[in-house]
């Protein structure tokens, strides 16, 4: 891996997405350092680390660098998107939360050394928020008034969250500090409370579908958050810190948070198995517990004021980019998600010098902008301009962060009908194609 390698090239100075221009300090971490930290290094940690997605800032906490946040803001994009088409509205609450309002809901002591909490000159303590509900259910507690015309509501934000975590490990998979995207349902009785659960609980099945991660929904604990019925998301993966139990008679899948059991809960089978998992989403019906104690009340058609009904929902965004490149990736070769690869295609020209320079270079502009003119490649296409490396040396590097085509300006682009030799990581293919059969192809 040679990423530091970056003298500009005076060619391609027209071209925006050039590899030389992106900050990608790559980070090489001994075998023994790896060794001794084995528990707290997983692969996609490692990978991240040392092909400069992350850098490490304090223990549980990370730098993002510009391929981990354009990764990032296309997993949000898509949560967006999702968000979009169940109404869903998007707020920013702040970080500090008043200590009182936990203490309201009992939190205080639930969440006990987990929360990070910090005073302010007038003594008074404020929690760095590990999650929303108290700060949501004050927010629609001091809008008085509420009638019932104006439900169902549903918030969301994806921001950082806070937690002491004992035991912060695997980089962004269990970090101290970490965004999560969170959303919280207000109706104005139980059955439209499951409503909103239902529909948010078929938008994340959305969500997760189109990561394309095979994932596993699973009855899930409500621990410390409460409520009445909870789901989780998973992502199988030997590091994973869950332990799901799935019958194989009904399908049922559940977080053995519940009690290990011999037999399936749901179907009295012994058809049974347990898999090690990582949960990277978690949905909880919640009753009124946080609406009563913090009064986040609506008016009925009776104008007597009623606790809402709230449900909430947690996706950990950081977390699940890095589970997915932990499920995907070999061991030396990070793999994406298709949709959150950093950069889709990656174009090599050709070497600096070499006769194919001479002949052909002007191709690797034409192709960019050719590709650039399909809508879901645009701003998606980056050109390895380390142009004084071999193309079989980009070709590695390539591979090894992932992008998931490669386009070669190599020496078949001399025939008299250039040809681009594509690779196709996700189906570890190589094709020989024309221009138009590129475009085709992608
Ligand atoms: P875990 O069981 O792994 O500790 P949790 O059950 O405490 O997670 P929730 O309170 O359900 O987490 O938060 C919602 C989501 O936030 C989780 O499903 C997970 O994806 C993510 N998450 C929780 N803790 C962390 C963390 N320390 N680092 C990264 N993501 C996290
Ligand atoms: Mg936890
Ligand atoms: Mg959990
Ligand atoms: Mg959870």
């Amino acid at each position: 891996m040679n990423l530091y390698q970056k003298t500009k090239s005076k060619l391609y100075i027209n071209i925006t997405n050039r590899l030389t221009n992106i900050f990608q300090p790559i980070n090489v971490i001994p075998k023994d350092a790896q060794r001794k930290n084995q528990e707290i290094i997983s692969k996609s940690h490692r990978l991240m680390l040392e092909l400069g997605i992350i850098r490490q800032a304090n223990p549980g906490s990370f730098h993002f660098l510009p391929l981990g946040v354009r990764a990032l803001e296309k997993l949000l994009h898509l949560i967006d998107e999702e968000m979009l088409k169940i109404g869903a509205q998007k707020v920013i609450l702040p970080t500090l939360t008043h200590s009182k309002l936990w203490k309201s809901t009992g939190r205080l002591q639930d969440f006990g050394s987990e929360l990070f909490t910090v005073k302010d000159r007038h003594n008074q303590t404020y929690i760095l928020s590990p999650t929303h509900e108290e700060a949501v259910s004050d927010l629609i507690a001091s809008v008085s008034q509420m009638s019932y015309k104006e439900f169902p509501l549903k918030l969301y934000q994806t921001t950082n969250k806070y937690r002491d975590e004992i035991k912060p490990r695997f980089g962004l998979l269990r970090g101290r500090q970490f965004l999560m995207k969170d959303l919280y349902s207000f109706d104005v009785d139980v059955e439209n409370a499951r409503h909103s659960y239902e529909e948010v609980c078929d938008s994340y099945n959305n969500i997760f579908s189109r990561i394309g991660v095979p994932f596993y929904k699973a009855i899930g604990s409500v621990g410390a958050m409460g409520g009445s019925l909870s789901h989780e998301y998973h992502y199988k993966a030997d590091i994973g810190e869950d332990q799901l139990i799935s019958c194989s008679k009904c399908g049922f899948y559940a977080n053995t948070d519940f009690g290990g059991s011999d037999k399936c809960s749901h179907c009295n089978s012994d058809n049974i198995d347990i898999s090690t998992a990582i949960e990277v989403g978690h949905t909880f019906l919640l009753g009124d517990k946080y609406s009563k104690a913090l009064m986040a009340n609506y008016f009925n058609e009776k104008r007597r004021s009623v606790p809402l009904q709230m449900g909430s929902y947690g996706l950990g965004v950081s977390r699940i980019l890095a589970a997915a490149i932990e499920v995907l990736s070999q061991e030396q070769e990070m793999r994406w998600p298709l949709l959150l690869a950093p950069y889709t295609v990656i174009i090599i020209p050709p070497k600096e010098g070499s006769k194919e320079e001479g002949v052909i270079h002007h191709l690797t502009e034409k192709v960019y902008a050719l590709l650039e003119t399909l809508p879901f490649l645009q701003n998606n296409i980056l050109v390895d301009d380390r142009i004084q490396m071999t193309i079989g040396r980009r070709m590695i590097d390539a591979r090894r962060v992932g992008y998931p085509f490669t386009i070669v300006i190599g020496s078949k682009c001399m025939e008299e009908k250039p040809i681009f030799e594509l690779v196709d990581l996700q189906k570890n293919l190589t094709l020989n194609l024309y221009e138009e059969q590129l475009l085709l192809y992608l």
